[in-house]
């Protein structure tokens, strides 16, 4: 890269962080009651998240740029310049702290893939938070009018609730372009199956309990369904929905909307609130995270439960039953279906001249060529040893054939293995591609007359396709 492209990548990154940290700060400014902490502040947690996933940023120009996003929102709403350096300090102590704890977090941990990744994650917030609050209490306990150890649990418990439901936002967030695209599927699924929000429902119903009993324990009556939410919805959107709750409850106590009943009027409860609701917000994305990974798990087991592990074609159960669906499918809609059987040409002589190792490589080669030319509705299975069958909806006899013969061609192409021999196999092809649907049925019979044709390309010869279109 030359010199002045580089300078333009700094320059572009510098200003990105800049007008991050201004504008979200100038967001929390606005909320922040006079002389006193912000009533939510995302600027450090929405930093540090930047930072982390593009670590990138987090050069010195970037770091000199997030100072100046913060001290310029400052200055322009007013602050004095002694206290807007405080604040400054005491934010960008806590990201840098926030920073060196998360570069050692393993990277599925930081996309929340493992069961106790959000306890990482909590680690990250917590000393964050504690960076940020002795800075700040040490630079300005006087100005909150507070003793310093008041002043430090005031300004720790704010951060933390922030840096613990936002990070995991940020981290987790993707591409503005996918954001849309996840909303539109997501609008689609819910008219298609209106239970989906069922979890959503519960959810604003705990709240509005919440909001007509209050009390102590008002808090806790959205977590049943903010659960049900971690299970049923994607990671993201877990912490999106957790991250608003949090915002929510933490508003709606402070205007007074959820009535608390307490008596104090100290700042203790505050913290206690804001730790309480930072430590609240672990459990859903613990369960989302769990359940994320326990999703992952099960479609990994079931593709290995359906796929053969040396060619990656459907096995022959597997085949078997996704067929017998493609085929009832088929003729509901009275489309026809066709079949065809491969079955390598002297296979057993590849493997007594090359090797066993060699016929593998073959396999997995003449599988692989045959995927790219088949379509994404179309099946492929390995039935046996060296047989493959290929199920076809919605084409006609002609286009079949074609199909086949363009297999046949693929398959007879030279294939290079990795230790520079080169092989030349033929395969052949049996087609049944009936002209009315009583002409084969069932599966079964489809294959079998698939077999049938396969069986005379062998006898005439091998290397061709023949088809059986009755
Ligand atoms: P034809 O043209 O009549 O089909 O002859 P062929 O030799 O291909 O057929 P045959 O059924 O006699 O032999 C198939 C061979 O395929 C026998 C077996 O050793 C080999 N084979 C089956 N499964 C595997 C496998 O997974 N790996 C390897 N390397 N060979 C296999
Ligand atoms: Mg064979
Ligand atoms: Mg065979």
């Amino acid at each position: 890269m030359s010199a002045l492209a580089l300078f333009r990548r700094l320059s572009l990154q510098a200003l990105l962080v800049a007008a991050v940290a201004f504008l979200a700060s100038g967001l929390g400014i606005l909320t922040r009651p006079e002389k006193q902490l912000a009533a939510f502040w995302l600027t450090n947690a929405l930093l540090l998240g930047l930072f982390a996933r593009r670590p990138a940023l987090a050069s010195p120009a970037g770091w000199a740029a997030a100072a100046l996003g913060y001290v310029a929102a400052d200055l322009l709403t007013g602050t004095s310049l002694p206290t807007t350096l405080r604040l400054t300090a005491a934010n960008l102590a806590g990201v840098l702290a926030g920073y060196l704890l998360f570069r050692h977090i393993r990277e599925e941990d930081r996309r929340l893939q493992h069961p106790l990744s959000m306890l990482g994650v909590l680690a990250v917030s917590a000393t964050a938070a504690v960076g940020a609050s002795v800075v700040g209490s040490l630079t300005s306990h006087a100005m909150m009018r507070m003793g310093f150890l008041t002043a430090s649990g005031f300004w720790f418990s704010a951060e933390l609730v922030s840096y613990v439901t936002i990070l995991p936002v940020v981290l987790l967030a993707p591409a503005p372009g996918e954001v849309l695209r996840d909303l539109r599927d997501g609008l689609h699924r819910a008219r298609q199956r209106p239970l989906l929000l069922m979890p959503l429902v519960a959810l604003a119903l705990t709240i509005l309990l919440g909001v007509a009993i209050g009390g102590p324990g008002a808090i806790a009556f959205p977590v049943p369904a903010l659960l049900w939410c971690a299970l049923a919805y994607r990671l993201f959107t877990t912490a999106v929905i957790t991250a608003l709750l949090c915002m929510w409850t933490l508003v709606a106590i402070a205007t007074g909307l959820i009535d608390l009943h307490l008596q104090e009027t100290s700042v203790q409860p505050v913290i206690s609130l804001r730790m309480g609701m930072a430590l609240l917000a672990v459990a859903p994305l613990t369960v989302a995270s769990v359940n994320a990974m326990r999703n992952r798990l099960l479609a990994t087991l079931n593709h290995t439960a359906d796929h053969d592990a040396l060619t990656n074609a459907l096995n022959r159960r597997a085949f078997l039953r996704r067929g017998g669906d493609l085929m009832a499918q088929s003729h509901r809609r009275s489309e026809p279906v066709v079949a065809m059987m491969l079955d390598i040409d002297h296979f057993k002589s590849v493997n007594d001249r090359h090797g066993h190792a060699a016929g593998d490589a073959v396999l997995a080669t003449f599988a692989q060529r045959m995927r790219t030319h088949l379509r994404e509705d179309g099946l492929f299975g390995r039935l046996g040893g060296e047989e493959f069958a290929v199920l076809l909806p919605s084409v006609d006899a002609v286009s079949a054939i074609a199909v086949a013969e363009r297999l046949r061609a693929l398959a007879g192409e030279p294939m290079p293995l990795d230790d520079g021999r080169i092989l030349d196999i033929t395969v052949s092809v049996g087609v049944s591609a009936p002209s009315t649907p009583e002409g084969a049925d069932t599966l079964e019979r489809l294959l079998n007359q698939a077999d049938v044709a396969l069986y005379r390309a062998k006898a005439m010869g091998r290397n061709r396709v023949v088809a059986n279109t009755q």
